[in-house]
């Protein structure tokens, strides 16, 4: 027997964010490799399922990765549904090639299911568009996180070039990003907010500008996040200043 592996996106976490077909794979799983930033929630959805967590929250090695991609082919030896449980969506900074490849190499059949990526939750979450009409016609999804040998790639040529950007991974680095965007020429004062726990009950943001990112990532966030920036978020930071008016008044 060979089964099928399902690279299943989980989307941002509430569990009712997930896609029909997402569902009825984990309801028939045999097994589940699951991210330890899935909802267990929805890890629990597995009913019949044994429960694997791989992956770490962040600085994914990629030794570790290699590792997952072999237990994702033994499996597909003894299990007719293996599901690869994935936060947001696999194929946006998810790993997921990596998967696909060690799969297609293996000659394991495999299947992509799409979750609600992070950025998109973020945006239903505030309310704001990312392609606000006579503000913005672009949106880029970026990242500063490269692993060990990759090249930083072109992320600040992206976010130059787009209205909008959702940056991924990058709160830790939230002061070389905010340095490395002025420097390339984007103002200070564009705004931007960080976005934590997109689609959950403890959601939380704070707004300000690309200036004030440094200290505005300081603010305690554990949990994952992301940080948003565009005209688009122009009239977050004056609510938010006239909330603080409001509270120290
Ligand atoms: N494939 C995922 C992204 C994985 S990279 C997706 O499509 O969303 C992990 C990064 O995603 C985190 O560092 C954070 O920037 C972002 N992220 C994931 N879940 C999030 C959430 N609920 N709220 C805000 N950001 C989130």
């Amino acid at each position: 027997m060979r089964g099928t592996v399902y690279l299943v996106g989980a989307g941002p976490g509430a569990p009712d964010l997930l896609t029909l077909k997402a569902a009825r794979l984990l309801a028939e799983a045999d097994i589940v490799f699951y991210d330890a930033l899935v909802n267990p929630a929805i890890v629990e959805m597995a009913r019949g399922a044994k429960k694997v967590a791989v992956g770490k929250r962040c600085g994914r090695h990629s030794s570790a990765q290699r590792f997952i991609n072999k237990r994702l082919v033994d499996a597909s030896v003894n299990h007719r549904r293996v599901v690869r449980l994935k936060g947001g969506d696999p194929m946006l900074f998810g790993r997921a090639q990596e998967e696909i490849d060690a799969l297609a190499a293996a000659g394991v059949p495999f299947e992509v299911v799409p979750g609600i990526t992070s950025a998109l939750s973020a945006a239903a979450d505030l309310g704001v568009s990312l392609t606000r009409r006579g503000v913005a016609r672009s949106a880029s999804f970026v990242t500063p996180r490269s692993g060990e040998g990759e090249s930083p790639g072109h992320w600040i040529q992206a976010v130059l070039a787009t209205d909008t950007s959702a940056i991924y991974m990058g709160l830790g680095e939230a002061a070389s990003i905010s340095a490395a965007l002025i420097d390339a020429g984007k103002s200070a004062r564009t705004p931007v907010v960080i976005v934590e726990n997109a689609s959950l009950p403890n959601s939380r943001r704070v707004a300000g500008t690309l200036g004030d990112l440094p200290d505005m990532a300081a603010q305690g966030f554990d949990g994952p996040a992301l940080i948003l920036l565009g005209e688009v978020y122009r009239e977050l930071i004056s609510l938010e200043s006239m909330h603080h008016e409001r509270v120290s008044a």
